[in-house]
Parts: structure tokens; C-alpha cells; sequence
């Protein structure tokens, strides 16, 4: 079955259309930062402030097991941050992968009529441009910027067929990045508890995707279709 990914990028919108439908809603943006990836969290912070959702209301979920070393940085007015204690695993998978349970916790509890939308971002990244509504969907996923060229093939799928995140070679859409995804606070939720759970069962059998938490979201946004494909924004030439 063919499926007319809805992609976007810079140009397929208008900007003014899309902030006045969203301009009551309210946006929550999950970020980590365990251990050594305080140190990422300035320029994350400082660049969103700078370029994310300007206009709209934001609620920053900042887990981390080092509450005191966020830093602090000038909110626009209405604009919150929220630091969560997050769990610190010895190995970086696992507090890579950890992610998942801690974000559907967050949607199970406080979340709920806090915000409408949930953008779930690495830290290590620093926006550049303006990142607005324009990316917002009830399920959206992100191209990963090395593979939106390659073909299914080379996709860097998890292909042992015991593993919850196995994909058959004759399928996959895109390889997604597990660094930048969202949507509705239910459909993130299930994203992630369902992720979260796939990862526990492939533990169970001494099972690790190659790319951990990526992995487990290629595989679920196979067979739950994005309503909304970000294109990586690469610099021509
Ligand atoms: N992370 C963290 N501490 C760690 C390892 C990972 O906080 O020790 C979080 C952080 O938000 C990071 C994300 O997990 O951006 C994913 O890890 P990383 O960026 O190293 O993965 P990659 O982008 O290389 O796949
Ligand atoms: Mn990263």
C-alpha cells in the first residue's frame, strides 16, 4: 500500500494561517540532560528562547539528575520551565532509552490539561532558525538527516526478526531520527509506553536494538503513520 507521507518543510506552509489556528494552544518541550549532558543545556535553552514557537506558549520539561547545575535563563513571559528529577543509568543506551518511560510518565500524570502538544528534542542540538506550529500534528516524526536520501535498504533498521523493533526488509517508510518527534499529549503517550514496553520485552531476552530508542521508533511509526514528516533542513552545497 503506497502512503502519501505529508512532509514538510520551509515553503509548504503559511506561517500566519498556522500561528492563528494555534494560538490558544499551549506546548511542552521535553528535553534530558544526565550527567555530562548538563553542559548542553545553555545554548539548547538559550537558542529556543530565541527560535522555538515564538508567539506561543511553552512549557519546558527539563529532566535531569542535576537539578542544580540548570541554568537559568531569561523566559519570555508566560513561558515556564519545569526540571523533573530523571532517573541516571550507568550506560548512556539506557538513559538514552530511559527517555521513553520517563516522557509516557510525564503524559500519565502532570501533563494532562497542562498542554496540547508535546515536542520531545535531544539536548544536544541548538536551534538556528525560527521552529514553529508549523511542525505540530497529532503524531509527528522527524526524517533523520543521514538516511533522507538512502534507500530502504541501508536503513539501519533492527533486523533480527526475535527483536520487538525487527522490520522486514521489504518494508519501512523512512528511517526516523529518535531525536526530534511529538504530537498530542495521548499519542505521545502511547508512542512512548509502547516503546518503553518493547524495549522490556527485548531486554527480557537479552536483546539491545542497535540504535536503542531510535530503533523502537522506526518500528512504531511503521505501523502508526505520522499525521505530520518534518524534512531534515540541511545547508545546500
Ligand atoms: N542523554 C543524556 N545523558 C547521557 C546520554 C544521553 O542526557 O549520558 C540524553 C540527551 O538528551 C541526549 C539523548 O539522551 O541528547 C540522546 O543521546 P545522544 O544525543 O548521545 O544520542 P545520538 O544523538 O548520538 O543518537
Ligand atoms: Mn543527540
Amino acid at each position: 500500500m503506497p502512503w502519501f507521507a505529508p512532509i514538510v518543510w520551509d515553503g509548504t506552509f503559511d506561517i500566519t494561517i498556522l500561528d492563528e489556528q494555534f494560538r490558544n494552544t499551549t506546548i511542552g518541550l521535553t528535553v534530558f540532560a544526565v550527567k555530562k549532558y548538563v553542559v548542553f543545556l545553555q545554548v539548547f535553552l538559550e537558542t529556543a528562547e530565541q527560535y522555538f514557537m515564538v508567539g506561543h506558549r511553552v512549557i519546558y520539561y527539563v529532566f535531569t539528575d542535576r537539578p542544580v547545575d540548570v541554568p537559568t535563563v531569561a523566559l519570555r513571559p508566560g513561558w515556564q520551565i519545569v526540571v523533573l528529577q530523571a532517573q541516571s543509568y550507568p550506560r548512556w543506551q539506557d538513559v538514552s532509552m530511559g527517555r521513553m518511560e520517563m516522557i509516557s510518565e510525564l503524559c500519565k500524570g502532570r501533563l494532562l490539561g497542562e498542554v496540547q502538544y508535546l515536542v520531545c528534542l535531544d539536548v544536544d542540538m541548538k536551534f538556528r532558525d525560527y521552529v514553529g506550529v508549523e511542525i505540530l500534528s497529532p503524531l509527528f516524526g522527524t526524517l533523520h538527516r543521514g538516511f533522507y536520501t538512502a534507500k530502504r535498504q541501508s536503513f539501519t533498521y533492527k533486523r533480527r526478526p526475535q527483536s520487538q523493533a525487527f522490520i522486514p526488509e521489504d518494508e519501512g517508510d523512512f528511517y526516523y531520527t529518535g531525536g526530534i518527534f511529538g504530537g498530542l499529549v495521548p499519542e505521545v503517550r502511547q508512542l512512548t509506553a509502547n516503546c518503553h514496553q518493547a524495549m522490556l520485552a527485548d531486554r527480557d531476552q537479552d536483546i539491545e536494538a542497535v540504535w536503542h530508542d531510535e530503533s523502537y521508533l522506526n518500528k512504531y511509526l511503521l505501523y502508526h503513520k505520522p499525521t505530520k514528516v518534518l524534512f531534515p533542513r540541511v545547508p545546500l552545497g
